[in-house]
């Protein structure tokens, strides 16, 4: 993360990667400005010893390539693409590979602003959606999509595993098992899989079969809440028709924020074991507190369970997202939120610092009733994003809000 894809002769020896601050780039003649248009228009193949050329910011800028080839090491993929935002590395991947009557088939809940895309945006083109839960297996999902009549419509596999806010997990070979059944001589159904939550240090989908990973780089990669990215890693030959769509749509991101991303990647590793070590106290922690009535963290799952043995299929780590119902429903969580003094109440997660959020009335307050119940989040559960910080600090700071509250008394309010 600290050197490869970059040399400091390109650069008059700067040790560091520059930003490339620039729009465009100047070629030496003619003849190689033509080149250069000719294999990013796909007129024709890259010749085995062409550079690939520099043409213009929203095709291709150093502090993107580079950043780009760092990422697709940790998860193994050959070629990968960054956007400005996690929300444009799905929608520019979902717009690639679905058309007007294709259906798309993802589990539920996703991330909201996925959500509502799905919900609201692609059904104006005309792409369906079927949704499944945690808890269903690969027969139940077969046999919903027969039910439905649209299963030879099924394009695209999407899934978010672990499930935001309450850590359930999918199984991704599930996933891509299901989409090779739902693939046709003439129709490779493509599975892809937000990897945020745990990725890229504990848990790498294309290993398991998948053909996309998204991220929202804002969150771990980022990881200092100071920066709103995503990126999009596979085969190369699936990331091509991504990073044309990405050149049509210009979602790409610019060259502060490959920088940026560069720079947190050199710390990747370090600050996720760290958050993840704290967050395996915080939910031992919070475990034993009367208080308490769950932990949701993949590090406490019963043993034999169907989720226990997903976990240890595909995951190298619990993460460091950890969500809990408090007793005393709203009152008693809003009570505890406010009593925080070192974990701050925000949404978004992965930084440095640790969050505090209200999933029932904050990330997913659009999500219906029955749903919410159907997912766990009730108006007790809070979700908390594990951070760096020192790890007595960050249970006290639980311990003197937790105690704060008299959940009992707001309990028997409710
Ligand atoms: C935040 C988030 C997104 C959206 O990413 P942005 O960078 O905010 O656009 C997508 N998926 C998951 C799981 C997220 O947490």
């Amino acid at each position: 993360m600290m050197s490869y894809g970059y040399n400091p002769q390109w650069s008059e020896g700067s040790l560091k990667c520059p930003i490339f601050q620039t729009s465009t780039f100047v070629f030496n003649s003619a003849e190689e400005g033509k080149a250069f248009f000719e294999v990013a228009y796909g007129l024709r193949e890259q010749g085995p010893e062409e550079k690939v050329g520099l043409i213009y910011s929203r095709i291709n800028n150093p502090d993107l390539e580079i950043l780009e080839n760092r990422l697709c090491l940790w998860d193994g993929a050959e070629e990968g693409a960054v956007f400005e935002s996690g929300m444009s590395a799905i929608s520019t991947m979902l717009l690639e590979f679905l058309k007007p009557g294709d259906v798309l088939l993802h589990s539920d809940p996703v991330y909201g602003g996925t959500d509502h895309f799905i919900h609201h945006v692609l059904r104006e083109f005309g792409i369906e959606e079927i949704g499944f839960h945690p808890d269903h297996d690969e027969d139940d999902i077969w046999r919903m999509l027969e039910d439905s009549g649209k299963k030879d419509r099924v394009k695209v596999i999407y899934i978010e595993t672990p499930a935001n806010p309450t850590n359930q997990l999918i199984d991704i070979e599930m996933c891509s098992r299901l989409a090779k059944r739902l693939s046709t001589a003439d129709k490779k159904v493509i599975t892809a899989v937000d990897n945020t939550y745990m990725g890229p240090l504990f848990q790498h989908p294309l290993k398991q079969g998948a053909d996309l990973v998204l991220y929202s780089a804002t969150k771990y990669i980022g990881g200092h809440s100071d920066v709103i990215a995503g990126a999009c890693l596979g085969s190369s030959e699936l990331i091509k028709r991504v990073k044309a769509m990405r050149t049509f749509l210009g979602s790409m991101a610019g060259p502060w924020t490959g920088w940026l991303l560069m720079r947190s990647l050199e710390t990747l590793k370090v600050r996720m074991t760290q958050q993840a070590e704290n967050a395996k106290e915080v939910a031992h922690f919070l475990n034993e507190f009367p208080c308490v009535n769950k932990v949701y963290y993949n590090g406490l799952l019963e043993p034999g369970s169907r989720a226990e043995a997903i976990y240890k299929n595909q995951c190298l780590g619990p993460g460091a997202m950890v969500s809990f119902e408090i007793k005393g429903g709203e009152k008693a969580a809003f009570a505890f939120l406010n009593n925080l003094k070192l974990i701050q109440l925000a949404v978004s997660l992965g930084g440095t610092e640790s969050l505090a959020e209200h999933p029932a009335t904050m990330t997913h307050i659009g999500v219906d009733d029955a749903m919410k119940q159907k997912m766990g989040i009730s108006p007790g559960l809070i979700r908390l994003s594990i951070g760096v910080e020192n790890i007595e600090d960050l249970i006290d700071d639980i311990r003197e809000a937790l105690q704060a509250v008299d959940c009992y008394a707001a309990q028997s309010a409710n």
